[in-house]
């Protein structure tokens, strides 16, 4: 268990010669954009002169962007994981109304250069090792447990996950292909999809509606044993936190982010 522990652990992610450093090199370099679902793009980048990246999955970079002449911040969490250097990923969600998230959707193509600044954050796997997890997502919140979920599957670390993530509809599921297939290749990684609507999808047979409290036991009756790691919209995460508190969790095993800014 202390050998998983080391490699799972901060050491791993700190150190690595050449790697990109936003002090001295703020330009990313789009390379490609992917389309996730309707109105969530992931946008891959580099660096001008081939840096490598390193970050802890579930950390994320500020964008700072020029759009009507005004300059605007943004954060995002990457969806890529450190295991694969090269190259690092945001996955946005279009906004209603919102300058940042339309502007990366209309705007970011290959060969389109953004300045960025990071990594940051404090959420992260890496900081909190375990043997078992609990990934709570809602919508965009999928992000940085997209990452930490790549970067376990990439190293090999069977610990036991259970991954469990809201949308609207079926379609509205990002990395739903990639998902499975981490399911497929980790003994004791699980996925479950909990959607509001089913959409056009008639065959789901999958739970539909809100996630509750009954029905996150039913999911992961070992609720208690795990370490929580949760991130969407803020009304998403009072009602897990209020589920959690009923449920008698140890809050001090609880850990979230915010999908959004504060200002939502
Ligand atoms: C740590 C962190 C990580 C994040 N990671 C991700 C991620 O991985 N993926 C992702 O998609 N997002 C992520 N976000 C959210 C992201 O930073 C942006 O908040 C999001 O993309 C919306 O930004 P925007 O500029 O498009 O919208 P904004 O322009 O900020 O608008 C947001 C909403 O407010 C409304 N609004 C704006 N101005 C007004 C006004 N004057 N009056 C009334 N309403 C108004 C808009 O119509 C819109 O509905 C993250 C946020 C944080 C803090």
């Amino acid at each position: 268990m202390s050998e998983m522990q080391d490699r799972l652990g901060p050491a791993q992610w700190d150190a690595v010669p050449g790697k990109w450093n936003s002090d001295e090199d703020d330009v990313l370099v789009c390379t490609h954009v992917r389309a996730e679902t309707e109105d969530v793009k992931s946008f891959l980048f580099r660096t001008p002169t081939a840096k490598m990246f390193r970050f802890r999955p579930g950390q994320f970079i500020t964008l700072e962007l020029e759009i009507d002449g005004e300059t605007i911040n943004r954060c995002y969490t990457m969806s890529s994981s450190p295991t694969r250097p090269d190259t690092l990923s945001i996955t946005v969600k279009r906004v209603p109304g919102g300058k940042v998230s339309n502007w990366l959707h209309d705007n970011l193509k290959a060969g389109v250069a953004i300045k960025a600044f990071g990594p940051s954050g404090e959420f992260s796997c890496t900081l909190h090792t375990a043997p078992k997890y609990l990934f709570l997502s809602g919508g965009s919140g999928v992000t940085p447990l997209m990452s930490m979920s790549r970067a376990l599957y990439d190293l090999g670390e069977d610990r036991d996950v259970v991954f469990v993530h809201s949308a609207r509809t079926p379609r509205d599921i990002i990395f739903r292909n990639e998902l499975a297939t981490m399911a497929h290749g980790m003994n004791r990684f699980r996925t479950a999809f909990v959607c509001e609507n089913i959409g056009e999808q008639r065959d789901w047979s999958a739970p539909r509606g809100f996630l509750t409290l009954p029905l996150l036991k039913s999911i992961v009756p070992d609720l208690s044993e795990r370490e929580i790691f949760c991130c969407g919209p803020e009304a998403y995460m009072a009602n897990v936190r209020a589920m959690l508190t009923a449920a008698g969790f140890d809050m001090a095993r609880y850990h979230e982010e915010k999908a959004s800014r504060s200002s939502d």
